[in-house]
Formats: structure tokens, C-alpha cells, sequence
């Protein structure tokens, strides 16, 4: 069985302050076991969450890095760098990224390839756009950016990351994805490691949905047998609504 995942997205939102008052909050209402809790944060709150979380289950992610371990690379922080302070997941390939930061298929799978080395699981987002969509091409992007993020991997190291299939229609917009429909997309997604990487593998790797989810309808996507957790972004921002979220998955 794989064990549900719920990811928050911060995106770039909190300061060290505002970080550490959710990390006091989620602390002292986190009773519930048997999810996996994930924050991604900013990388400046980051040292701070690391401190208020440790000997806590909830985990620390990043929401990029680059994928060279040192050099000349102005405003880039490192797998490594990442590592020293305690986070163990980062996002790779957000649609927010691929959209205005110019990331690529192959600058994805240089950073999946680059967070397994060093260690940390990779949180790799896929997804279609609204034209996409309409034009019925949902499932040809999907399997596009599925291969092309785990090209050159071994079925060990893909079952052990971590795939969110985020509709970019969906994501901020409060027009969340049919549970079913979302299903849908996520086992064309798991049917694309099971070609490639082989049954076993596809069984393992742990999928998410994304987009526009709140506590309200997180357990729509949870009741889904290919949908095993949420990476979450605003609903992901207050301490409350991030556990009612785990407590629903
Ligand atoms: P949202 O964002 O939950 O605010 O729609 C999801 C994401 O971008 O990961």
C-alpha cells in the first residue's frame, strides 16, 4: 500500500515570522498518523522551519534548486545546500516554473536526476493547460513530461519519488479537477511508469493531484485508487486548514 502524501506549496508566500507561527500551530495540532506531512517553503524560511520542526513528522521541502552541485551560478542554491538545512523533498518542474522561469523537460529531468543524487525525493509536476485540455491533448502532454522528467532512471529510484498531476487550469483558480476526471489522468500516468519502468514500479510511485484543494473536497480525491495525496497551495497556507487537509487524507 502506498502510504498518502500531502504536500503544502507556499509558493511565495511567508516570511520567517509568518513561517514559524504556522510550524508552532501545525505542531500543536498534529495528532493524526499514517499520512506523510511535506512543507515546501521559500528558501529563506527554510532554517527556521528546520528548527521549530525537528523531532516533529512533518518534513521540509524546497520548491526549486538548480541542478549542479556548485559553480558560477548566480541566485541558485544547491541540491546539497538544501540537504545541510534539513529538507528532504523539493518540487521540480512546478507549472509556475515551466511557465515563467523557463524550465524545460530536459532542465526537469537534469533536476530529478540531481535531487535523487543527493538524496532528496523529488516532487515532479505535470499537467496540462486549459487549451491543452480542450484540444484533447491531456493525456499525450502527461505521458510527454512523465517520460521525458524520468528519462535515464532506474525503476528504483522513480518508485521512490514523488508525481503531482496539476492541471494548470486548476491550480489557484478554485476550479478544481472532477475527482474522477483527475483519477483519469493519473492512472494514464501510472500506466506510462508501468511501460517503462515495469508494473512493480508503477504500484510504487506515489502520485498526487493538484489544484484548487481544499479540506472541503480532499476526500473525493483521496476515496480515487491512483490518487495518493495532494500537493496544495493555498489551502496549504494557514495551519488549521493544512491539517484538516491531512486529517481528510
Ligand atoms: P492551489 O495550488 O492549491 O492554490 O491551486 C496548487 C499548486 O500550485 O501546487
Amino acid at each position: 500500500m502506498r502510504t498518502p502524501i500531502i504536500a503544502g506549496n507556499w509558493k511565495m508566500f511567508k516570511t520567517i515570522v509568518e513561517a514559524k507561527e504556522f510550524a508552532q500551530n501545525a505542531k500543536a495540532g498534529n495528532t493524526s498518523t499514517g499520512v506523510q506531512k511535506v512543507i515546501c517553503a521559500p528558501f529563506t524560511a527554510l532554517p527556521a522551519l528546520s528548527a521549530e520542526l525537528a523531532g516533529t513528522d512533518i518534513a521540509l521541502g524546497a520548491q526549486n534548486m538548480h541542478f549542479e552541485e556548485q559553480g558560477a551560478f548566480t541566485g541558485e542554491i544547491s541540491p546539497s545546500m538544501l540537504k545541510e538545512i534539513g529538507v528532504s523533498y523539493v518540487i521540480i518542474g512546478h507549472s509556475e516554473r515551466r511557465q515563467y522561469f523557463n524550465e524545460t523537460d530536459e532542465t526537469v529531468n537534469k533536476k530529478v536526476v540531481a535531487a535523487l543524487k543527493a538524496d532528496l525525493v523529488p516532487i515532479v509536476c505535470v499537467g496540462e493547460s486549459l487549451e491543452q485540455r480542450e484540444a484533447g491533448e491531456t493525456s499525450d502532454i502527461v505521458r510527454t513530461q512523465t517520460e521525458a522528467a524520468f528519462s535515464g532512471l532506474t525503476p528504483a529510484q522513480v518508485a521512490g519519488s514523488i508525481i503531482a498531476y496539476e492541471p494548470i487550469w486548476a491550480i489557484g483558480t478554485g476550479r478544481s479537477s472532477t475527482a474522477e476526471d483527475a483519477n483519469e489522468t493519473i492512472a494514464i500516468i501510472r500506466s506510462v511508469i508501468a511501460e517503462k519502468f515495469g508494473q512493480e514500479t508503477a504500484q510504487q510511485v506515489r502520485i498526487q493531484y493538484g489544484g484548487s484543494v481544499k479540506p472541503e473536497n480532499i476526500a473525493s480525491y483521496m476515496a480515487q485508487p491512483d490518487i495518493d495525496g495532494a500537493l496544495v497551495g493555498g489551502a496549504s497556507l494557514v495551519a488549521d486548514s493544512y491539517l484538516q487537509l491531512v486529517n481528510g487524507a
